[in-house]
């Protein structure tokens, strides 16, 4: 890691709107190419969301600042991206740990593991002063094959729907429950990082021929979240 602005983020876009009526139309079908590979991972290969690893003890140094409504009433969820095609999830995590003063989330996720460092009871520093008061945060890694990315996204769309469904937020709509680190820079300000854009298109351009949007994630999330997607999922 060569230092802060590393840590957390990068990259360019915009991002679509998704409707509560689109969500809708498209409740049973995606023809995106990532999301079918996960459906045949669920199907085919027994993938299931891994379970989180609580690393909550290890936070007592973090601050516990309210949201702008109060404990645990955060409104939503952000979707960050290292931007650091070397790092690991436990680099990043130690990183962290080391300047959480400038820099942190509540989760990190990969291909593999699903990792909590901070209490979502209560604020993270890592979309700028406005989503801050709002906002859950997880930060993807970025994993270096198509079945990684795959089970990265699952790991992580199990996580979202958690999340709204624990703090009864409803669906997953962007822009309202699920924001890109990029839709908090675009919309909301406070902060200039685009990422996961570029994350998520060459990645999907590399290993699966087409691109992947918060459109695509947020259907992924909606689908484990009324349990339309086969995941035998437990809840946590
Ligand atoms: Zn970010």
């Amino acid at each position: 890691m060569k230092g802060m602005k590393f840590l957390f983020c990068a990259g360019i876009s915009a991002v679509a709107y998704a409707s509560v009526v689109s969500i809708r139309a498209q409740a049973d079908v995606s023809n995106n190419a990532v999301v079918k590979y996960i459906q045949d991972g669920i199907k085919n290969k027994s993938w299931q969301p891994t379970s989180e690893q609580d690393r909550l003890h290890k936070s007592t140094m973090l601050p516990q600042n309210k949201y702008r409504f109060g404990k645990a009433r955060p409104e939503g969820i952000v979707i960050h991206e290292t931007a650091n095609p070397k790092s690991t999830i436990e680099n990043e995590i130690s990183y962290m740990y080391q300047h959480w003063r400038t820099a942190f989330v509540h989760d990190f996720v990969d291909g593999h593991k699903l990792i909590g460092v901070a209490d979502t009871d209560y604020q993270c520093w890592g979309a700028g002063a406005v989503a801050n008061t709002r906002f859950i945060q997880i930060e993807q890694l970025e994993v270096h094959s198509k079945d990684e990315f795959a089970r990265e996204q699952l790991h992580s769309a199990k996580f979202v729907a958690d999340q709204l469904s624990k703090y009864r937020l409803g669906n997953a709509i962007n822009r309202k429950s699920v924001w890109t680190h990029a839709d908090v820079s675009k919309y909301l300000g406070g902060t200039n990082h685009s990422d996961p854009i570029n994350y998520w298109h060459n990645s999907s351009k590399n290993w699966f021929a087409g691109d992947y949007t918060i459109n695509d994630f947020i259907w992924l999330v909606n689908q484990i979240k009324n349990k339309t997607l086969m995941l035998g999922v437990v809840k946590k």
